[in-house]
């Protein structure tokens, strides 16, 4: 009876505390300011200097450069540039390397599909995941 008594008291109590479970999705998840989530890519940034792709541990990012059509742009820029999220870890090692920040983390996570194949994410997908960018604005 007693240990009966001492669970009802604490279901009470319970009861008036501030709750942890998150009413996802109706609510909105606020991740903390490290959060590590998927990646916006600025084509215009890119100066295709592979680092992303060369210290990548999993190897999921695929990138073509191409000569710059522009007489006033010297060097490559980019042509097509794909994460496949199969295989990213989200371990952010892309967005340190990158010295003119064309690839940034977000704090955009969701990402759950039916289809392997809509995990492969192109240039174009990955530009206009420009919401939520950590640390600012895209
Ligand atoms: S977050 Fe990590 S695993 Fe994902 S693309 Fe960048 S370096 Fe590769
Ligand atoms: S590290 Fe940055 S600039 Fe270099 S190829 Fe990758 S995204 Fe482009």
């Amino acid at each position: 009876m007693l240990r009966f008594a001492k669970g009802l008291a604490y279901t009470f109590k319970q009861m008036t505390e501030k709750k942890a479970t998150h009413m996802y999705p109706d609510q909105e998840m606020i991740w903390p300011e490290r959060f590590r989530g998927i990646q916006h890519f600025a084509p215009e940034k890119c100066i295709v200097c592979n680092q992303c792709a060369r210290i990548c541990p999993t190897s999921c990012i695929n990138l073509i450069g191409k000569k710059s059509e522009d007489p006033n742009k010297k060097g490559k820029v980019i042509d097509t540039y794909d994460i496949n999220f199969e295989l990213c870890i989200l371990c952010d090692l892309c967005t340190e390397v990158c010295p003119t920040e064309a690839i940034v983390m977000t704090t955009n996570f969701e990402l759950a599909t039916y289809s392997r194949d809509e995990l492969f994410k192109n240039l174009r997908w990955l530009d206009d995941n420009n919401t939520n960018v950590r640390g600012g604005e895209a």
